[in-house]
């Protein structure tokens, strides 16, 4: 979503004449979009404007803003700390930016821009052109969240469950076709949560997959206490919408999904999981863990990892428990850390050992993939699968933006190498 956002927020500026640069030491405004989702966020911050500082020793100072979820956090201690920083800008109030600017170059004090006026952003958002022209496009549809796991963030940053008009997404699903784009991303906290006016995900992807030029539709991130059965049936009805569902469990033990006060059990977890499959049998998934949530015993964690091996995961995001300011987990007693990171090795370590073997299993088999972009290595083009895979070919045709089938050589960790066997002309999964 930070992406989106930044992707957003260049175009805002372009308004007042500002384009983006790769050279930092050419910028005249340096903005700083955040994440705070797990620790270490803000001390980043203060590491990134240190840096800048050396760049920018003898030279001008350019204007420089702290975007996102840190700024909203902590905006006030930032601006206090950190004098070289001009103004701190919430996720829900970007859309202000070249206000914000424009006072800043007439040599305003700090400001803090911190309120939650998420209508009033998109209302503005919408008259600005989406320009993004890659590839593979994300579409932020709904923000926020109501649902206060006692671990997260994201409540208190980005606020309650907010969903845009199925109009406006559709609108800025075609710019972002007409752009270029063949595969959109439809994002948000609780993606699966979106509500407009009684109209669902699935009523969302339906609309967005009338666009011809679009030939691929993903969502991210689902939470599965809103996994309903039209949004199960929409991976049946509609064949744009690729076969990978990211669904986060947190944990495979009921006792510590209730303590994190996750409103589902792993029982409801696993209903969703069948149904999926039954409804389409070669659908694959994907997951977020935390380990070594407070209360976590060696049975609960072997839980997490029984789940782990039941489900066979081809990719997983797993992270320490990260105690967060303001959230009602920061004061729970932590287990010792030297425990949990063994507990994180040891789980990484079957995660990695199935994630081979899948990888493996593709060997010989054909993929159906869509091409983003060339490589900085001569003829090699970059391109993903339906399962979200990364895949490299070789090609002295430009293969950016076509979908083409691609027979699996070879693979590592992170990539798959392949060779050009042909145009789809029909659906061909590599299950
Ligand atoms: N809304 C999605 C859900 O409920 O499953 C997840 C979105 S959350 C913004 C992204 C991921 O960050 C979570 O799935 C969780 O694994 C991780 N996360 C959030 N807070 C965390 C914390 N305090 N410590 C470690 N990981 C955390
Ligand atoms: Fe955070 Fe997701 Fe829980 Fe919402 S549902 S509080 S975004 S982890």
């Amino acid at each position: 979503m930070n992406e989106y956002d930044s992707d957003r927020i260049l175009d805002i500026t372009k308004k007042i004449n500002y384009i983006s640069t790769k050279d930092i030491t050419l910028a005249n405004c340096y903005i700083l979009n955040t994440c705070h989702i797990r620790e270490k966020a803000t001390e980043k911050v203060y590491h990134d404007i240190g840096r800048l500082k050396k760049e920018f020793r003898n030279k001008l100072k350019p204007i420089v803003l702290v975007v996102g979820c840190v700024a909203q956090a902590e905006g006030d201690v930032l601006l206090k700390k950190e004098k070289y920083i001009d103004a701190v800008i919430g996720p829900q109030s970007y859309h202000k930016i070249n206000e914000i600017i424009s006072k800043l170059e007439k040599k305003s004090n700090q400001i803090n821009f911190t309120e939650f006026e998420v209508i009033e952003k998109f209302d503005s958002l919408n008259l600005i052109k989406n320009t993004d022209s890659k590839v593979s496009a994300h579409l932020t549809i709904q923000e926020g969240c109501d649902k206060f796991c006692k671990f997260c963030v994201v409540p208190y940053t980005r606020g309650a469950e907010f969903s845009r008009s199925i109009k406006e997404l559709v609108f800025e699903a075609n710019q972002l076709a007409n752009n270029g784009a063949k595969e959109i991303n439809l994002l948000g906290q609780n993606v699966n949560a979106y509500n407009f006016e009684k109209k669902k995900l699935s009523d969302l992807i339906f609309e967005i997959s009338k666009i011809e030029d679009l030939k691929r539709i993903r969502y991210t991130t689902s939470h599965p206490k809103d996994f309903t059965d039209d949004l199960i049936q929409a991976h049946k009805n509609f064949e744009k919408l690729m076969p990978l569902v990211h669904l986060p469990v947190q944990s495979g033990s009921n006792k510590i999904l209730k303590l994190m006060n996750r409103k589902h059990t792993i029982e409801e977890y696993l209903e969703v999981i069948k149904k999926l499959k039954a409804i389409k049998p070669n659908i694959k998934f994907s997951s977020d863990f935390i380990i070594g949530y407070p209360g976590e015993t060696d049975e609960d964690f072997q839980k997490t990892v029984q789940l782990m091996e039941e489900i066979g995961f081809i990719n997983s995001y797993s992270f320490i428990f990260s105690a967060r300011p303001g959230t009602p987990a920061f004061d729970l007693s932590k287990l010792d850390p030297k425990k949990t990171k063994e507990r994180l090795i040891h789980f990484q370590t079957v995660a990695e050992r199935i994630k081979t073997k899948y990888r493996e299993s593709l060997t010989n088999k054909v993929s159906n993939v869509l091409f983003e972009n060339k490589m900085r290595s001569v003829n090699k083009y970059f391109g993903r699968d339906e399962f979200f895979n990364s895949v490299i070919v070789d090609s002295c045709e430009d293969l950016t933006g076509k979908t083409m089938n691609v027979k699996i050589i070879k693979s590592n960790q992170n990539t798959l190498f392949g060779e050009i066997t042909s145009k789809p002309k029909q659906k061909n999964y590599a299950a």
